[in-house]
């Protein structure tokens, strides 16, 4: 088979890489293992355009917030389904100096932040001491849809093999790639927590994060907003199903679920919601995280036909999209990358002998 492309991995990053070269009329086919844990399996897929304790505004929020939401939507239409929604954060405050951060936050004329007017609107669902603000715009790209329906789009159109992809059956020539009976001009990694394991970009500074989450039934609680009290509270697109996390776990042996993450998870729930909830799943992934909190995304600097599309962090959501966009307009039109997520910032580290 020869195609243009070869891609590895179909997680939010393949699958967004994958839906823009068949609109530029590219031939590709993607190799994907259908691990149930991949971090895009189990993301909430918050689009949040705060961060931290102090609200400060994520890198690059005023461009790639408007560009996820058109992004999003226009998959969805084209796929039948709803891709994304706004739900916007409510913010209890766990104490009182959290409130006062966030006032200040507001008082610096901090984007994105706002008052919740009516303090005690939500008093009837959870229990709260020190108020509430808003933070809006927030979207929720539902990946647990999109994933599944752009795989199904792939099989149909025969792009998806359904296996392991094993490094060792690739051979790298000048102009070329071959992997097993397919010829492809490049091959491009969207492989997530896999890439660790790569010989040609292992040596980037990676920094795996495992991250755990439950899903709850809460039938009766108001699903316009997300909530948020040290966890997140979000609606997943089924309803009177929530998604609840997480924590952040730079240290990790295994991928697998905590008690202690469970019994934590709970306890936190019955003190703050004052209605029936049920706990129906617990799961865990690990999420292709980086040193400097910045993706992975170009050519490396020894073998031009190898490529990335990696380290989206906690940020898979908006990040994936927007950096799909540049990957392929810098391949096809010879547009710079941004200099912060250029791989070619490592190049001295990825030009070490990987043998
Ligand atoms: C608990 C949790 C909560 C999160 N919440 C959010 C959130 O609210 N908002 C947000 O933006 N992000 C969130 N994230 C992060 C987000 O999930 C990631 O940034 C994003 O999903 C990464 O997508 P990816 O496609 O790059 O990688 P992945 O999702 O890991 O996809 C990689 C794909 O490649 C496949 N693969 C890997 N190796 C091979 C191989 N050798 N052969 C074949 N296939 C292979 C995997 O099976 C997988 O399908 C969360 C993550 C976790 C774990």
């Amino acid at each position: 088979m020869n195609v243009d492309y070869l891609i590895v991995g179909q997680g939010i990053s393949g699958t967004w890489l994958s839906y823009y070269l068949q609109k530029e009329g590219k031939s590709f086919v993607v190799i994907d293992n259908n691990k149930p844990n991949a971090s895009s399996r189990l993301a909430a897929g918050i689009i949040n355009p705060v961060t931290g304790r102090r609200h400060v505004e994520v890198w690059l929020a005023d461009e790639i917030l408007p560009f996820a939401w058109n992004a999003y939507n226009q998959l969805g239409n084209e796929l039948g389904i709803q891709a994304i929604s706004q739900k916007n954060v409510i913010d209890f405050f766990p104490s009182p100096q959290m409130k006062l951060s966030f006032l200040k936050r507001i008082e610096e004329k901090g984007n994105y932040v706002y008052d919740y007017p009516d303090q005690s609107h939500f008093t009837s669902f959870f229990n709260y001491d020190f108020g509430c603000g808003e933070v809006r715009p927030v979207y929720t790209a539902h990946l647990e849809t999109i994933v599944p329906a752009w795989r199904e789009k792939l099989k149909s159109s025969s792009a998806l093999i359904e296996e392991q992809f094993e490094i060792d059956n690739l051979v790298i020539n000048n102009n070329t790639i071959h992997y097993k009976g397919i010829t492809a001009e490049k091959i491009i990694f969207c492989d997530g927590y896999g890439c660790g394991e790569n010989p040609y970009f292992r040596l980037l500074p990676f920094a795996p994060n495992k991250g755990e989450l439950l899903i709850a039934e809460i039938p009766d609680l108001p699903n316009n907003y997300i909530y948020k009290k040290g966890m997140i509270l979000a609606p997943l697109a089924t309803p009177g199903q929530w998604w609840v996390g997480s924590n952040y776990h730079w240290e990790f042996d295994n991928d697998q679920p905590t008690t202690e993450f469970r019994e934590k998870t709970e306890q936190l729930l019955r003190d703050w919601l004052k209605i029936h909830f049920t706990i129906t799943s617990h799961q865990c992934g690990i999420r292709p995280a980086t040193l400097e909190r910045r993706p992975f995304v170009g050519f490396h600097p020894l073998h031009p036909t190898i490529g990335i599309l990696n380290g989206m962090g906690t940020k898979g959501s908006s990040l994936a999209p927007f950096f799909a966009v540049h990957l392929i307009n810098h391949l096809l039109k010879n547009e710079p990358l941004h200099p912060e997520a250029d791989v070619k910032r490592f190049s001295r580290i990825l030009s070490r002998n990987i043998s």
